[in-house]
């Protein structure tokens, strides 16, 4: 059978009009993954309802037994629909929405989105957040109003009440959909209706569904629906109507395939040249063109490896082909390609043309959101800032037993979401992660916990703080202990356009230094000292002003060992020093080797270095975040207290739609547990995102306080190291 299927599927691929690429929407709790069971099992695809739920799983065990991979973000279906067949390939999109690029990316993979909504919660904050995604993303939106059992059975509602309070769903979420799809002249009427056959509701714990079609097909209404619902016909309501068929049909019908949707979408979601071959090959699913592949998700396979998923735009994806991936040099070479059927991975002698989902093994330098093609290209998502982490916290396995297990899922991890870091403590032995904030902490071992089934602790979350110079210091000499080496150093502030064009990419040793020295000017560094860098550290720059020094260059390898040292572990708390230029402008040096050992050089730069950066005013840097809140103006008011009674500012406030915008920024140390006082102080009603936006000095009034915090915190002495007076 699986067989039959797999050439089902192999027959599908090739015609584009007969696929939907779609993702499920959902506030948490509203019904997805229910809703996803009920698909597959009514597609065929599993035998039994709660099987998709262990697909699922990806259990070990599981993965053992059946020598198959199972991945929880795709799965793909065919449906029958008047008579003709369709390949429906389902990309999960994270439940939590307050790491936009995720979702995102998701959404960017997929031409419709199937908006979720409980009928007894209604629209809520998520269910905006994620239709405003689909829709700026160019994605056709359809609803399934869920948990319709709950109205009859819990709320005792009749037909009337019922019908009332379906259209105040419906309504709310046609107002959004209007709000983001005005003057958009690619769109026509995007906005969802019962009559138009975009909106379907039922139950998916019971598993039926109804739309206007069903009910014309089957003459099953609200009232036919409550006398079974409350006779205990609920067996017999799924057979006449079942969700997956309803669901199902309404995917084919009204979703667009890629031959419809890549048209309008690649000009809303790719910058490149619009009138290029390559952007004409996109728009046209060309299956003979160049390969153009967008990476949604990075899983890892026990036997196969490193599996990229994605949405292939152009060309056709086979075994063997080398493909540039953006943001690194060189090309990766295809291992294999496959497709998903149900949950699993099918691999196929053949290879994938556009328009389809497509899991590929071998692209090692690929992560979530890369674009990986034949030609070097402008990529899909272009990579902005590299996100530095700003909030640490401790994992450990709570079995001991499970440690290569947890290895090996954080290596994932960090795969999947490039703004995430792991780490292990050496001192402790303790696997740290590092992330863009605490909830996006609190997701990543939740999905540790939860998706691979290990039992963690996590240890409290910590801020991650910089330290940097203010000013230019006068010189200072460091000493040997064996006294036969002085190294003459000073140290200055490198300004902010410097500092980006590290952060950027846009200066790094890696370039030819022609290169490097262009880029350094632009930033506004001065020729002389653009030619002299001698090494890059974070966004810390060392200069060698020395000339003709004997013996210095093969000394050189330990001055920087000392000056990372020093740096990584800056003089006030040990915390990462940034936006430092340190000069060296003179050495004296033993004759021989032996008395300039590492032992001598590293303590002397590494002393060297501190005082220099304490001379040169040196002050603790906290994280920033901006954050924005959407609210009713009902609730403005306890909001914006919410950012200012954490050492924040309001920058604005306006009206959007219905609702009120605030806009501020506050210390990301200040934003731990903003997420449940903001939900108390609101009844609920806020949605929210923040963003990091870089360090800013801490007030002198809180220097101190600090750094004596981290320093008792770290075990280190509590006093400020030797000549620090400023505070
Ligand atoms: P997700 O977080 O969106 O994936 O939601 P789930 O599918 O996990 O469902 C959340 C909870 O709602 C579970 O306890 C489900 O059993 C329940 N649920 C889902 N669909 C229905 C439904 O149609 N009716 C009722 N009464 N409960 C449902």
């Amino acid at each position: 059978r699986r067989k039959k299927i797999v050439q089902e599927c192999e027959q599908l691929m090739d015609a584009p009009g007969q696929i939907r690429n779609i993702a499920i929407a959902a506030h948490v709790d509203h019904g997805k993954t229910t809703l996803t069971d009920n698909l597959l099992a009514g597609a065929g695809m599993i035998a039994d309802e709660g099987e998709a739920t262990r697909l699922m799983m990806d259990t070990e065990e599981d993965e053992q037994e059946r020598g198959i991979t199972i991945d929880a973000a795709n799965v793909s279906m065919t449906h029958t629909y008047e008579d003709t067949n369709h390949l429906i390939n389902l990309i999960d999109t994270p439940g939590h929405v307050d790491f936009g690029g995720d979702v995102t990316r998701a959404m960017r993979a997929v031409d419709g989105a199937l908006v979720v909504v409980d009928a007894v919660e209604g629209a809520m904050p998520q269910t905006e957040t994620v239709v405003r995604q689909a829709l700026r993303e160019g994605v056709k939106p359809a609803l399934f109003i869920n948990k319709v059992d709950r109205l009859i059975s819990e709320l005792q509602e009749g037909p009337q009440e019922m019908q009332e309070r379906l259209q105040t769903v419906i309504a709310d979420v046609n107002e959004l959909i209007r709000g983001m799809t005005e003057n958009r002249d690619d769109i026509n009427d995007w906005t969802v209706s019962v009559e138009g056959g975009t909106v379907a509701f039922g139950s998916a714990l019971y598993k039926w569904g109804v739309s206007a079609p069903s009910m014309i097909e089957t003459g099953i209404g609200f009232p036919e629906i409550i006398e079974m619902e409350q006779n205990d016909k609920r067996k017999q309501l799924h057979e006449e109507t079942p969700l997956s068929d309803v669901v199902l049909d309404m995917v084919a019908e009204h979703f667009p395939d890629p031959l419809d949707a890549q048209p309008r979408r690649i000009p809303r979601v790719w910058r490149g040249d619009d009138s290029s071959n390559l952007a004409t090959q996109m728009r046209d699913v060309t299956d003979d063109g160049d390969v153009v592949f967008m990476v949604t998700d990075i899983s890892m396979d026990p036997h196969a490896g490193e599996i990229a998923t994605g949405r292939l735009f152009s060309g056709t994806l086979e075994k063997g082909q080398e493909l540039y991936v953006s943001g690194t040099v060189g090309t990766n070479r295809v291992q294999s390609v496959g497709i998903f059927m149900g949950g699993e991975r099918e691999e196929l002698d053949r290879g994938v043309p556009a328009g389809n989902i497509a899991a590929v093994t071998g692209l090692r330098d690929a992560i979530a959101g890369s674009t990986v093609s034949s030609v070097e290209m402008t990529p899909f998502e272009s990579i902005e800032h590299i996100s530095e982490p700003v909030i640490t916290k401790s994992v450990e396995a709570t079995n001991m037993d499970d440690l290569p297990k947890l290895i090996q899922t954080l290596q994932q991890v960090a795969k999947e979401d490039p703004t995430i870091r792991v780490e292990i403590n050496e001192d402790t032995g303790e696997h740290l992660i590092s992330g863009q904030g605490e909830l996006h902490l609190e997701v990543i071992t939740k999905r540790i916990q939860s998706n691979q089934g290990i039992p963690v602790q996590t240890g409290e979350p910590i801020v991650v703080y910089r330290e940097s110079p203010q000013n230019a210091s006068r010189e200072v000499e460091g000493v040997s202990p064996n006294r036969h080496n002085k190294f003459y150093i000073t140290v200055e502030q490198l300004s902010d356009d410097i500092v980006d064009a590290i952060q950027l990419g846009e200066v790094s040793m890696d370039m030819p230094e022609l290169e490097r020295r262009e880029a350094l000017q632009e930033a506004g560094m001065d020729k002389d000292t653009s030619q002299e860098v001698e090494h890059i550290h974070g966004t810390n720059i060392l200069i060698d002003d020395t000339k003709g020094i004997q013996h210095l260059n093969e000394t050189m390898e330990l001055v920087i060992e000392g000056l990372e040292e020093a740096l990584d572990d800056g003089p006030l708390a040990a915390e990462p020093t940034q936006g430092a230029l340190l000069r060296l402008h003179d050495a004296k040096l033993h004759e021989d080797t032996i008395h300039r050992g590492p032992a001598q050089v590293i303590p002397a730069i590494r002393d060297a270095v501190h005082r220099a950066l304490i001379d040169g005013d040196i002050k603790l840097l906290e994280p920033i975040q901006d954050v924005r809140i959407d609210v009713p103006s009902a609730h403005m008011g306890s909001a914006s207290g919410e950012i200012q009674g954490r050492r924040g500012r309001v920058d604005d406030m306006f009206q959007e739609g219905d609702l009120m915008v605030i806009e501020g920024i506050a210390p990301v140390g200040e934003m731990i547990g903003f997420s449940s006082d903001i939900r108390s102080a609101t009844e609920g009603r806020a949605s929210w995102n923040t963003e990091n936006a870089g360090f800013r000095v801490l007030s002198d009034t809180l220097q101190r306080e600090k750094i004596m915090e981290i320093r008792e915190r770290k075990g280190m002495k509590l006093e400020l190291p030797g000549s620090v007076d400023q505070f």
